[in-house]
This record gives C-alpha cells, sequence and structure tokens, in this order.
C-alpha cells in the first residue's frame, strides 16, 4: 500500500506539475487497477464454494441439534443481538461522520453509471422486507450458486446444514454423515485456497493503491481516510462500550480484567486477522477465564464462524460509504435492507483474512451497487480487517462467558 501510494502519488504530482505526460500517468493508473482486478476475480471465484462450505459446517458443528438445543439458543440469541446492534452502530456513525460525502470520486467510473440501480428500490420496510424474504428462498438452489446470488445460497446452507444434523441422527442413517464430512472436507480445502490467493494480497493492494493514488491524486486518500475513521469509531464504540456493558451485566465479569485473560487471543486475532486461525488461543484463553469447557468448545467454534460483530459492523459502513461516494441518499428503507443483509453476510463470511471483503460482493449485489466499487476500499481492507477481526474475538468470548453464566 505505502509503495503503490508512494509511487502513485509521486505519479500524480509530476503529472500536474508537466513533469511526466498526462498519457503515462493514466497508463500507470490502468496497469494498476489491470493488477488489482486479478486479484479482485481471485477472491471472486472463491465465494460460492467457500461460504457453502463455511456455513454447512458451521451448523452440523453443533451436534445434536436437540441435545444442543438449549446452548445453541442462547448462543445464537447472542450472535444476533450483538452483531445487530453493531451494525445500527456503524450505520449510526457512518451517517453522522459521513465520510464518502463531497467525494464525487466516480472513481470507479463505469460504477457511476451503475448509480440509478437502487434508487428503485419501494421504500416501505415492509414491502422490503417481504422481497428480502421472497428472495431467501431459491427456486433452484444450484441457480442462484451459477448466479452468484448469495442470499438464498446462505439460506439453503443453513437448511443443509439442519437436516444433515437430523438425518444423521435418524436410526438407520449411515450416509448423511458422507454428506457433512464432504463438506467439512470442502471447507478444509477452500480455506486453503483462500489463505492462498490472500498471499496475493499485497499486489493487489499495490495495484489498487498505484490506481486510486496516480489517477486521483491525494484526494483518494483523504476520502479513504475518513472512511477508516468511520469504521474505527463505530468499531471502538461497540468493542469498548456495547459487549463490555453486555459481559458486566449478564456474568458480573470485570470487562477489563476478562480482557486481560484474553489478551493473547485478541492480539493473535489482530496480527493474523483471522478468527479461525486464533481459535485454539481464543479457547484456551477462555477456558482458563474459567468459561466451561464444554460451553467453550461449542460456542467459540461456532461463534468463529458465524459471529462476526466486527465484519457486520464494517459491511454496513463500507457499503453506505459507497453509497454516498456515488451521491445516493438512502432512505431508512434503504438502510435497514442494508442492515440486514449486512448480517447475513457477516454470517456467511468465513474467520480469515479478507473475509468480509469477500462478502462485500453480496450485500452490494443485494442492494443493486456495482460490486466493482469494492476496488475503491481494497486499499485500507488489511488494517480494518485486523481491527474487525480483533472486535469478531471478543464478541466470541463474550457469548462464551455469557452462554456460560446462564447455563
Ligand atoms: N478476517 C475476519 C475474521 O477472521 C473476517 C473478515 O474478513 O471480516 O474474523
Amino acid at each position: 500500500m505505502g509503495l503503490g501510494a508512494a509511487l502513485g502519488l509521486g505519479l500524480n504530482w509530476a503529472g500536474v506539475e508537466g513533469m511526466v505526460d498526462a498519457s503515462i500517468v493514466g497508463n500507470v493508473a490502468t496497469v494498476g487497477k489491470e493488477i488489482g482486478d486479478l486479484f479482485l476475480r481471485l477472491l471472486q471465484m472463491l465465494v460460492v464454494p467457500l461460504i457453502v462450505s463455511s456455513l454447512i459446517t458451521g451448523v452440523t458443528g453443533m451436534g445434536d441439534l436437540r441435545t444442543l438445543g438449549a446452548i445453541g439458543g442462547r448462543a445464537i440469541g447472542f450472535y444476533l443481538t450483538t452483531s445487530f446492534v453493531a451494525i445500527v452502530t456503524g450505520i449510526a456513525v457512518v451517517n453522522i461522520i459521513r465520510p464518502g460525502e463531497g467525494a464525487e470520486l466516480a472513481m470507479l467510473e463505469e460504477g457511476a453509471a451503475a448509480k440509478p440501480l437502487l434508487t428503485d428500490t419501494p421504500d416501505s420496510i415492509a414491502v422490503v422486507l417481504w422481497e428480502q424474504l421472497e428472495s431467501l428462498i431459491p427456486k433452484n438452489p444450484l441457480a442462484a450458486a451459477t448466479e452468484g446470488d448469495m442470499l438464498p445460497v446462505i439460506f439453503f446452507s443453513l437448511l443443509i446444514g439442519v437436516f444433515i444434523g437430523i438425518a444423521e441422527h435418524r436410526e438407520g442413517s449411515k450416509d448423511a454423515s458422507i454428506v457433512r464430512r464432504f463438506f467439512s472436507g470442502l471447507f478444509d480445502v477452500m480455506m486453503q485456497m483462500t489463505l492462498f490467493v490472500v498471499k496475493f494480497a499485497p499486489i493487489g493492494v499495490f495495484g489498487f493503491t498505484l490506481y486510486a493514488a496516480a489517477g486521483k491524486g491525494p484526494a483518494a486518500f483523504r476520502v479513504l481516510g475518513w472512511y477508516v475513521l468511520t469504521v474505527f469509531v463505530a468499531l471502538l464504540i461497540h468493542a469498548m462500550v456495547t459487549l463490555p456493558f453486555i459481559l458486566r451485566v449478564r456474568t458480573g465479569r470485570s470487562p477489563l480484567g476478562y480482557a486481560r485473560q484474553l489478551l493473547t487471543a485478541l492480539v493473535t486475532a489482530f496480527s493474523t486477522a483471522s478468527s479461525n486461525g486464533t481459535l485454539p488461543l481464543t479457547m484456551e484463553n477462555v477456558e482458563k477465564a474459567g468459561v466451561r469447557p464444554q460451553v467453550a468448545s461449542f460456542v467459540l467454534p461456532l461463534g468463529a464462524t458465524i459471529n462476526m460483530d466486527g465484519t457486520a459492523l464494517y459491511e454496513a459502513v463500507a457499503v453506505l460509504f459507497i453509497a454516498q461516494v456515488y451521491g445516493i441518499d438512502l432512505t431508512m428503507a434503504q438502510q435497514g435492507l442494508i442492515a440486514l443483509t449486512a448480517l447475513l453476510a457477516s454470517i456467511g463470511a468465513a474467520g480469515i483474512p479478507h473475509a468480509g471483503m469477500v462478502m462485500m460482493v453480496v450485500v452490494l449485489n443485494a442492494v443493486g451497487l456495482p460490486t466493482s466499487a469494492v476496488a475503491l476500499i481494497l486499499a485500507v481492507d488489511r488494517i480494518l480487517d485486523m481491527l474487525r477481526t480483533t472486535v469478531n474475538v471478543w464478541s466470541d468470548s463474550i457469548a462464551a462467558a455469557v452462554v456460560d453464566a446462564g447455563e
């Protein structure tokens, strides 16, 4: 990112000063974009198989739904509530700071043309919700997957997970477990593939930063700076106010003391940007802090897959930021739709680096914004990923303590 910024800004400056021909600056920017786009394509390639296998594996990881029903219900209640509160916090902060306003960027030229799509959405929240509900149910799950229509794919995957569990526990059923093991194996493979693709992130980031810096000069960074600040402030409120409050009220634990016990996990989450990678440490820390292993071993792995407060918040803020950049004014109903989609996207995101950014494609698709807009925020995704992953792991750990206290 630094290299792309330095090179791009230097070129942009030289172009403005007339030391370099403007067409050369333009060409370099285009090359940067092409390089970044290759990386983006690699990410997009992963979306369908990664989230299908991640969700199915997460749900079947609950084991027998009946025995785990009580813990599961409580855990899922916590996951959904806190993710939703995180999203509301993010939406509030992004509406106050308005980081994308006045950007007039049209940084993604082809994206600007797609602008009217969103304004077509009906305003009534009831209509929006009903349509969303309807679109959750795929007429043909395979067709939905082929089209990259992710919400029905997520819904269908959750159902497959649940019914694998049910089928496995029927007497005389031997073969359902093959399906479970297939998806769990597929998930392993997809995680490895994602980790491989993520290795190219520096090149993709370099390309997109070069593109933004050479093409747009310092303005691009001013806008992204406000965007980063917005996500940061919202994450901070969630991690330092909302979650500690829940922990204190529901368990009587001292938030600061609990955070200290979780220090290793939190620092690892920050540096690796992967809740899944951090999981072994999270479990160790949480159990050391006195949460019973039976609870921790269920709540934490499931949480690492589906409970992502930081990611949910980030999805909502990022989409609203992009809408602001395109100068689209969103109604309450549209923001409600984004909140719902962000929640589903955070559930579908895998606990690995940049998974949340991969899911951005889903949210943008769902609300009719051009998916190429991801390019706009790619340059700063790593730092935001580190921050949101730390919040994700913090929330998982608090979920474990809360569910444990409720048992
Ligand atoms: N990296 C995040 C995590 O592992 C997911 C994301 O990209 O938002 O929790």
